[in-house]
């Protein structure tokens, strides 16, 4: 994380937690909400955010790897905290000394589960992954049950859970929604038959669009930071609210007559008389090379156009519209300045890729501010 730094991306904490309650009140009673802070909470800062649920009353928690429930528990979070990803046979142990829920995909990782309970005389509950049409992680449907067997066969593990995820959730009449669906409620009639586990399926595109799918929890992810799977900004006509925000400042302003080349390639010539900001921002910066000559970012409450390409750690604007624009002005990349608002679906719609990813390059790689 850079200190000292031009670039400050600017998280609100209070917009998540408004975001999880929103979310929560979804579901009918008694069903969980699973938290997603992978990917260093989708760039917002796992730790903080994960703190910040825990004090709203937030007790399930979903990371990709063991590290990043390591990382959590050594900060103090208490609660569930599932590891989507699997684990290498050597991390193990780390389930145990770390009180973490794995998610099982192989029989060899239910063996080594099973192996390591028994060294240590602890249990473990897992959480059996299916594919229903994802073409990724789990086993075939058709495996599920005797999986379970074997798992509640075994010494040391037991059967939890069971999982799937959904492809296009965010379109509930797609096939795939309905087919994933279709197969994931048939196998759960089956599996209540038999073990005790809880079932889960949604993300936030189903926890949102489809309530029959909300199963025994949801996993939101992209909703908890104020965004919706399908893009578009729907997020905010649910009622979500963005949490983070990416701001820097003017570090010179430029004049230029008409037919100038500008930045690497010249692959944008002013077209008339032209006053351009040169900004700190590049794609080091997670401000993407994809957003040269079509991003925008605002300056002085007003909308500037990205002028060539995105360099290593500087990009130009045209601010030749905008009066009085100085060096050491505030610019908004991402987020609200005044009147004027961009946000990661814009920038993603620019960038011809999805607000996760937008959130992702930002957060990681700049200083973090909270603001509340
Ligand atoms: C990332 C992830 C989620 C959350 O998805 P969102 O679309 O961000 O809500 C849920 N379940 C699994 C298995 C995931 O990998």
């Amino acid at each position: 994380m850079k200190q000292n730094s031009y670039n400050n991306v600017i998280v609100s904490r209070s917009a998540i937690v408004s975001n999880y309650l929103y979310l929560k009140s979804k579901l009918k009673d008694g069903k969980k909400t699973l938290a997603m802070i992978k990917a260093n909470a989708y760039g917002h800062g796992a730790r903080e955010v994960a703190l910040a649920l825990q004090g709203a009353g937030c007790s399930v928690f979903g990371v990709a790897e063991t590290r990043e429930a390591v990382h959590l528990r050594e900060n103090g979070l208490k609660g569930e905290i599932f590891v989507m990803m699997g684990f290498t046979h050597d991390a193990v142990s780390l389930f145990f000394e770390y009180d973490l829920t794995p998610v099982v995909f192989s029989l060899e990782a239910i063996e080594c589960l099973s192996e390591a309970a028994a060294a240590c005389g602890k249990d473990i509950g897992c959480h059996i992954k299916v594919e229903t049409g994802m073409g990724r992680l789990g086993f075939e449907p058709d495996q599920a049950i005797d999986i379970a067997r074997k798992i509640d066969s075994l010494p040391g593990v037991f059967v939890a859970g069971l999982l799937s995820h959904f492809p296009e959730s965010e379109d509930p009449q797609a096939a795939s929604t309905q087919n994933a669906y279709a197969l994931f409620s048939e196998l759960c009639t089956e599996f209540k038959t038999e073990f005790s586990s809880i079932c889960h399926l949604a993300n936030s595109g189903a926890m949102l669009n489809f309530p029959e799918a909300h199963f025994d929890m949801g996993r939101v992810g992209i909703s908890l930071y104020g965004y919706h799977p399908e893009g578009d900004n729907v997020g905010v006509e649910h009622g979500l609210i963005p949490a983070m925000s990416f701001a820097t400042q003017v570090l010179q302003v430029k004049e230029y007559p008409a037919g100038v080349g500008i930045s690497y390639g010249h692959t944008f010539t002013t077209s008339r008389r032209t006053k351009l900001a040169v900004l700190p921002v590049g794609y080091e910066d997670g401000y993407m090379r994809s957003l040269s000559n079509c991003g925008e970012v605002l300056v002085r409450g007003q909308r500037a156009p990205i002028c060539g390409r995105i360099c290593m750690n500087i990009c130009m604007v045209d601010v030749t519209d905008i009066d009085g624009v100085e060096a050491g002005d505030e610019v908004v990349l991402l987020g609200r300045q005044e009147d004027e608002t961009i946000t990661a679906d814009d920038i993603a719609t620019w960038a011809n890729t999805i607000s996760y990813e937008v959130l992702c390059m930002i957060g990681h790689t700049n200083k973090t501010i909270y603001i509340d």
